[in-house]
């Protein structure tokens, strides 16, 4: 046996049997997690410790998936992604290693993508192949002479997107000044300015050195069989000897030099940058095998920060140090440091912000923390841990092997944090001694090894910075020798050339995938059984399995509400659990909740069925263990019905975090932004969404805010009108997702609850209207763009299996070669759904104009689709992968109710996939002529960079600031 068992466990937290295995040659571990989970994964990672702030180890893991000995074409991942019916595939770099996960349900599909994965790994073709670096990483780019001369490649763009955040700074520096002169100083993402300094010969020296079998940790996990993958493991392990160097990751922190350390970050040019500074206090937290600290730093988190009432975050917020207040134990890296942000602050506040943290967590030591508190944050946290691992939504083999490395990557256990349980257990007891007292006086107030951070607005940073850029290349293109010059043309044109070549079909055919006859069109039943409520309201029960959850959906009828009411409504739900109650005050309530509850949740959901018809409701979700049913109903009933809304202190600290969290959407998920606002202006149901949560919310937000710095009043009244209003028994439906056996005891439990609700008549049905259609832009300061368009397709082009081939074929093919990799952009995304929504959006893009174009192209690209089988196939698994993914018990219950809301059967699931297997070439373009009118038909918005837009501004009738 070449792979010697070290080591089992039993690991019941996570319903496994724990085994380490390590390879006799190279030393490589494997972790191997059994049970009969049949959502099967892998997961290969590497110590790879940057060097400086080159982006070596993010471009390396980019680059590894464009080619392989094995598997030659352009992008194998691409094209095995297009025809798998994974349920995740990912590739991540953190700051000291970088892992790349797969995972499948389907066992055949599981054994391709590892295959291609461990290809991708050890034997890529980027040391014969130097456009590889050109392309992900970065190049001149100079296509004519006359052309002014660029930086171009997909990881730099996508930094240049990334580090526009301004917290995602605030962390970088953090890092920097508490360990300086390790790894988790460095950029492991690549700062833009030093990307375009890495070599070819660097890039392979970082690869020799640690893709390497003996620096290698692999995490598999499920219903796997583990002699097969050894062999595959050892097709690459084998006859690699052993590293002699091990990669030593351990650090000794010790007091920074600096003890306040400043920078500045970019606003847009001529904004006021008063109240936009980011204060930050950071220490060092604990060491890997400090295990009982590292789980008591996180409920002390919680405990500390976990909402607006808790303590040390209320005395930040009610002392004004910023208008919003963050904190962060785990996501720096290794060395687990505790993070506290203030946002919409001021350089001058930092010595009173140090000194409300002092006197605060003084106080708590000397006084004590509040058991309750302590008994809500450990409840809090055991409730997400069970949850989480009965969860479907992320693999959750994908996330224990993320967890084992933690420590196993420090050459420490790698079973210990898979044993949640026991360790909060041990908290709970310790807490009863001082514990957490202790830990505070130990880890915050004696640590010598802690930093103070400002991060300052500056207007117009990033324009300078892209003069600076620009200015620099002109003169490097103006100094070297006119052969030099014809050397980058020479160069650029020949990506160009290799970006628009295809692969072979010969290679294209080295690529495993599945054969039709793997695909089946079986669809799984979502049940959901309706009983009368009340007067015209209903009671579903979806019947799951849920390991002793109850979770209750209500769903208030709000059809007779007015369009212009729906940013309120989304404001309100937002309060609900937030604000005092009749019989709470905010603190207690909040205790209450994470003490007996999952959480207490208010949200709006808008259906739209078959027919057009458009039913929104008003929603209060709750989730407790069977036990605590009285609590969370009891709790449920206070929120909805007693919350009031004269606190405005109160109300402004969470209007603060609503608008601090948009402006980070803004940051990480502006393509979902532009393509749902350019769909408002077409359709009425996203014109809702708009309302609710896009771009109209944001700008009512921030009306809001004014509002809450003078009187008032009046929002204080139209917050409990509208209470009034939904409080209406004629209005209230519940969706109860649990065991058969516990439905009477909800139903009945509900019915008392909500008796004394008014039985009133609803107001008439509205007809909503969508936004008015125009061309939008929106300035930030960003250095990049989003580029959305939406359009109505009902009743040009229809929703059936043929035109989700279509989808699968924009996403994979056309749009990911045209925006991507030859458009430089990070991604794009491509949306056809059932109520005839079109919509698109390019994230990090350095273009604007020559995207729409992208999008104009796409009738000619269905027009002269001529697929070969084997790709059609791919793209037919494509399509059919989405609708195979597997479901948490909640999400199944709400899968029912959306279903049985939309009026969609699963018949007509099943037929949806019988369309997309019968699919072929003629069928596809045929749909030409129907996507011009699509196209022509659609509403464009950009949110992107002031420059470019002003250069563009025909493109736009109206231009907008976003902030
Ligand atoms: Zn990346």
């Amino acid at each position: 046996m070449v792979f010697k068992k070290i080591e089992t466990q039993s690991l019941p937290d996570i319903h496994s049997e724990g085994h380490l295995y390590e390879h006799e040659e190279t030393g490589a571990q494997v972790l191997y997690l059994e049970n009969d989970d049949t959502n099967k994964s892998f997961t290969i990672g590497f110590r790879t410790p940057p060097y400086n702030d080159n982006g070596i180890a993010h471009i390396l893991e980019h680059s590894v998936l464009n080619g392989s000995k094995k598997y030659p074409s352009k992008e194998p991942f691409v094209e095995l992604i297009k025809g798998s019916l994974n349920t995740f595939v990912n590739a991540m770099t953190f700051s000291d290693k970088t892992i790349y996960p797969v995972a499948s349900t389907n066992e055949k599909d599981f054994g391709h993508l590892v295959g291609v994965y461990l290809d991708a790994v050890f034997q890529p073709k980027l040391y014969q192949d130097p456009q590889i670096l050109a392309q992900e990483g970065w190049h001149y780019h100079l296509e004519n002479e006359d052309d002014e001369l660029i930086y171009k490649g997909v990881v730099y763009n996508e930094m240049k997107g990334a580090s526009a955040s301004p917290e995602r700074q605030v962390y970088d520096h953090v890092s920097s000044q508490l360990y300086p002169d390790t790894t988790y100083s460095k950029n492991s993402g690549g700062d833009p300015k030093a990307i375009p300094t890495l070599t070819q010969e660097e890039f392979i020296a970082f690869h020799q050195r640690y893709y390497h079998p003996s620096n290698s940790l692999t995490t598999v996990y499920g219903d796997v069989n583990i002699t097969d993958l050894f062999d595959r493991l050892e097709e690459y392990f084998t006859g690699m000897g052993r590293h002699s160097e091990t990669v030593d990751l351990s650090i000794e922190p010790t007091e920074p030099k600096e003890a306040v350390y400043t920078d500045t970050y970019s606003i847009t040019a001529g904004d006021d940058p008063t109240g936009k500074d980011y204060l930050a206090l950071g220490w060092h937290g604990a060491l890997p095998d400090e295990t009982l600290d590292i789980f008591g730093l996180e409920v002390l988190d919680e405990i500390l920060f976990g909402n607006n009432q808790s303590p040390l975050k209320k005395a930040l917020l009610d002392a004004e140090i910023g208008g919003d207040i963050n904190s962060d134990v785990s996501d720096i890296g290794y060395p687990t440091a505790f993070l506290i942000m203030a946002k919409y602050s001021s350089a001058d506040k930092m010595a009173k912000f140090k000194e409300v943290v002092q006197e605060t967590l003084t106080d708590l030591v000397k006084n004590g923390i509040s058991k309750d508190l302590i008994q809500a944050a450990l409840n809090k946290i055991t409730f997400q841990t069970r949850e989480a691992a009965i969860s479907e939504d992320n693999p959750r083999g994908v996330i224990y092997a993320i967890q084992s490395l933690n420590t196993w990557l420090y050459d420490k256990d790698p079973f210990v944090n898979l044993k949640f349980n026991h360790y909060l257990e041990e908290l709970a007891k310790v807490a009863e001694d001082g514990y957490f007292e202790e830990l505070i006086q130990r880890k915050l107030i004696d640590n010598d090894v802690f930093t103070q951070v400002i991060l300052k607005a500056e207007p117009g940073k990033s324009n300078k910075q892209e003069e600076e850029t620009l200015k620099k290349l002109q003169e490097y293109k103006a100094n070297i020798s006119e052969d030099e010059r014809q050397r980058i043309i020479k160069e650029t044109l020949a990506l160009i050339e290799r970006q628009e070549t295809p692969d072979t079909a010969e290679d294209l055919a080295k690529i495993p995938t599945l054969k039709r006859e793997d695909l089946t069109t079986d669809e799984q039943d979502y049940p959901v059984d309706e009983e009368v409520f009340g007067e015209d309201t209903s009671f579903y029960h979806a019947e799951q399995f849920t390991s002793g959850i109850d979770y209750i959906d209500l769903y208030f009828n709000i059809e007779d509400f007015e369009a212009d009411e729906y940013e309120l409504l989304g404001y309100f739900s937002n309060l609900l659990g937030k604000l005092a109650t009749d019989n709470y005050n905010e603190a207690a309530l909040q205790t209450e909740m994470d003490t007996h509850t999952g959480g207490i949740y208010g949200n709006v959901s808008i259906y739209e069925d078959v027919d057009g018809n458009i039913k929104p409701f008003f929603k209060v979700s709750g989730k407790a263990l069977a036990a605590s049913l009285d609590d969370l109903i009891g709790l449920m009933k206070e929120i909805t019905l007693h919350t009031q809304f004269d606190n405005k202190a109160e109300l402004l600290k969470i209007t603060q975090r609503l608008i601090s969290n948009f402006e980070n959407k803004i940051n990480f998920s502006s393509h979902g932004i532009v393509a749902n606002r350019a769909l408002s202006q077409v359709k009425p149901t996203a014109k809702l969404s708009e309302r609710i949560g896009g771009i109209d919310q944001f700008n009512y937000l921030k009306t809001v805010r004014d509002e809450l710095k003078k009187d008032a009043t009046e929002l204080t009244d139209s917050l409990t009108q509208l209470l009034n209003k939904l409080m209406n028994k004629r209005r209230l439906n519940v969706l109860y997702t649990g065991e058969a056996s516990r439905k009477n005891t909800v139903k009945d439990a509900l019915k008392t609850a909500f008796e004394s609700l008014p039985n009133e008549d609803l107001g008439d049905k509205v007809t909503y209207q969508p936004g008015p259609k125009q061309n939008e832009a929106y300035v930030t300061a960003q250095d990049v763009n989003y580029v959305g368009l939406g359009s109505d397709a009902k009743g040009t082009l229809d929703y059936s299996g043929t035109s989700q081939v279509l989808s699968t074929a924009f996403r994979f093919d056309y749009l990911w070669n045209a925006i991507r990799v030859k458009g430089g952009a990070y991604g794009s995304l491509y949306r056809h759904t059932r109520n005839g929504s079109v919509a698109l959006g390019s994230y990090r893009d350095p273009n604007i104009g020559k995207t729409l174009d992208v999008y104009k192209g796409i009738p000619d690209f269905v027009k002269n689709l001529e697929l070969p089988e084997s790709e059609l196939l791919k793209y037919i698994i494509g399509s059919l992968s989405p609708l195979e993914q597997p479901k948490s018990a909640h999400s199944k219950g709400l899968t029912a109710f959306n279903r049985l809301q939309r009026k969609i059967k699963k018949d007509d699931i099943v037929k949806l996939k019988k369309e997309i297997l019968a699919t072929d070439s003629k069928k596809l373009s045929a749909l030409h002529d129907d996507f011009k009118t699509v196209m022509e038909k659609g509403s464009v918005v950009v949110i992107g960079n002031k420059a470019q837009i002003e250069n563009e501004k025909d493109l736009f009738d109206k231009v907008y600031e976003l902030y």
